[in-house]
């Protein structure tokens, strides 16, 4: 009985401890069963955590866009867009020889030697007499000073520089007298180029004005009927036009008054704006000549008239370019899946024949 007991113990003993086997390898199994689901839930893990990193990067794509299509775009767009000025009677608003030359009183000498001698030269001869009446280059600068320039061409022009835009000068006075003007209003630095006659003080202290192109040899060294033979507008024009190709510009916005400001007009193509100043010569050619213009044209009488009709263009072509990026951003977005839960594409089936 005992040993039964005994034999009946041991052999629950053994049913114990191979019970306690079985359940020691199905806790081992279930230990490497959930070893293998942490494995795979880290895999799963880090796949969730690309997918989310994806997203938020999408999301953040998005976000840039939505950057890009609020406010700030009209700047990056204007990028794309030169503002080229003349600079008498379009920045400031008078005539920068004449307000020096009739300030020093030297209207009429000026006028006799305007008699047998190109403007630019005459320019250049007037500056030695002034000197020789004791007129010194600082006396010169200082009547440069006051000469007109409107608060709102000022912040037509400090505008159309934040707003992105490049801005140049294409004038026939010179660089003396228009840096003078410009330092002293502060506007230097809003200027990428200036394209205007040399003009410079030599080692005895005098003022020295050139040509911008060299036609001592000949009677047009540009060969240009339209413009005084120091200086075609025109070809500049052109220059910059090749330039703004390598530069990714993309137009031109062209702001002048006179007569040597049609031949640059002509150059204009269709995506340019020409803003002619009302009833001032350049204007006058282009309404006798409207079939010869490209651009579109938008004249302006004063300096309010100037400052609202720029910074609308600049507008309205900032937002043409931007409605055309949106454009393309809508069909890049529709091309590209975003999201695919298998990240498998449909297959396409084989056609049978
Ligand atoms: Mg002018
Ligand atoms: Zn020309």
């Amino acid at each position: 009985m005992e040993e039964g007991k005994h034999q009946s113990r041991r052999e629950g003993g053994r049913r114990h401890q191979e019970r306690e086997k079985g359940r020691e390898r199905d806790r081992d199994s279930v230990r490497q069963e959930s070893r293998r689901t942490e494995k795979e839930m880290r895999v799963l893990e880090k796949h969730r955590e690309k997918h989310r990193d994806r997203e938020i990067g999408m999301l953040a794509d998005l976000a840039s866009l939505t950057i890009l299509l609020s406010a700030k775009t009209p700047s990056i767009m204007a990028a794309t867009t030169v503002l080229v000025f003349d600079f008498d009677k379009t920045i400031i608003d008078c005539d920068s020889d004449n307000w020096l030359i009739d300030h020093l009183g030297a209207t009429k000498l000026f006028d006799d030697l305007l008699l047998t001698l190109p403007w630019n030269t005459a320019m250049g001869k007037i500056m030695e007499e002034l000197h020789s009446q004791g007129w010194s280059v600082e006396d010169m600068a200082e009547v440069l000073r006051k000469a007109p320039l409107h608060p709102n061409t000022i912040s037509a022009i400090k505008s159309a520089y934040a707003l992105g835009c490049e801005l140049r000068i294409v004038s026939d006075a010179n660089k003396f007298f228009i840096e003078t003007i410009l330092e002293h209003h502060g506007l230097m630095g809003y200027f990428y180029e200036i394209n205007t006659n040399p003009g410079f003080v030599d080692e005895e202290g005098r003022l020295k004005i050139f040509p911008y192109h060299d036609f001592t040899s000949n009677v047009s060294s540009h060969g240009c009927p339209l413009c005084p033979p120091n200086m075609c507008k025109g070809l500049i024009i052109e220059r910059i036009k090749a330039e703004m190709v390598t530069e990714g510009k993309k137009r031109i916005i062209y702001l002048g008054d006179g007569k040597g400001d049609f031949c640059p007009s002509l150059k204009l193509s269709e995506d340019d704006f020409v803003m002619p100043r009302f009833k001032y010569p350049v204007w006058e050619l282009i309404t006798e000549n409207r079939e010869l213009i490209k651009a579109e044209v938008h004249e302006w009488s004063d300096a309010e008239e100037q400052e609202k009709t720029l910074l609308q263009l600049i507008n309205k072509v900032a937002m043409a370019d931007l409605s055309n990026a949106a454009q393309l951003i809508d069909c890049k977005l529709q091309t590209v899946p975003i999201s695919s839960p298998h990240g498998t594409f449909p297959k396409i089936l084989p056609v049978h024949h």
